[in-house]
């Protein structure tokens, strides 16, 4: 279509679209205020939380069920997990016999700092020296809401496919440890680590970018170590 110089097209916002962006924008803030709080609580009874995010399907769970095997008997540890519906995976480290919180969402996309503060009145946190949080599986949002964690981990599985980091370079930017999960299965997806490694580095080139796979405990020990390095 020919344009005569003019103005093409013009697109105003509803009022009810400048409303959300006002509600968001506090809403967001609400909990940066919250998630400090929670920072404070945890930090004065020398808690360190690490936050896991990641896709439904990347091993969040299993990562941090294997971590939790690593580690419980030499230190405190507790595990909240979110969910949006179930509570299998809960139950799946329940049995370990640590303290679990089921967080659970209601379809709700993310964690906020509020539900994770109701967590931690939960548990009797002077026991718990790491605190593993397994945000819900989505690589959008949970970006935007801090929980009061010292790291956020973000959990990216070669069964994903080739394009996850460069998809969602928000979680990546906002993380303090990558791990490529899944490594076992790389060569028959034929999806390459190196490359989904050095995606992660464009985006962020002092990262820790750590293959794992918790079918043959590659990488779980660097995990560890890792966040008990925080
Ligand atoms: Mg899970
Ligand atoms: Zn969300």
């Amino acid at each position: 279509m020919a344009n005569e110089g003019g103005i093409q097209a013009t697109i105003e916002a509803s009022p009810d679209e400048i409303y959300d962006i006002e509600l968001e924008h506090s809403l967001l803030e609400a909990n940066e205020k919250l998630a400090k709080e929670n920072r404070a609580l945890l930090d004065q009874h020398g808690t360190t939380a690490i936050d896991f995010m990641g896709a439904i399907g990347s091993g969040k769970t299993t990562l941090i069920a294997k971590l939790v095997e690593k580690l419980k008997d030499k230190m405190g540890v507790a595990v909240f997990n979110g969910d949006a519906t179930t509570s299998n995976d809960a139950d799946a480290i329940a049995k370990q016999n640590v303290p679990v919180v089921q967080i659970a969402t209601i379809n709700g996309c993310h964690l906020d700092a509020n539900l994770v503060g109701k967590g931690l009145r939960k548990i009797d946190i002077d026991k718990v020296k790491l605190l593993f949080i397994e945000n819900i599986g989505n690589l959008i949002c949970p970006a935007e809401f801090p929980l009061g964690s010292k790291a956020r981990v973000v959990v990216v599985s070669v069964t994903e496919g080739p394009w996850m980091v460069r998809k969602h370079p928000h979680m990546f930017l906002g993380a303090q440890l990558v791990v490529i999960n899944k490594i076992d299965m790389a060569k028959a997806m034929e999806v390459s680590v190196e490359d989904l490694a050095s995606d992660v580095h464009k985006l962020k080139p002092d990262i820790k970018v750590i293959p794992t796979s918790c079918k043959t405990g590659e990488g779980i020990e660097k995990v560890a170590a890792a966040l008990l390095a925080v």
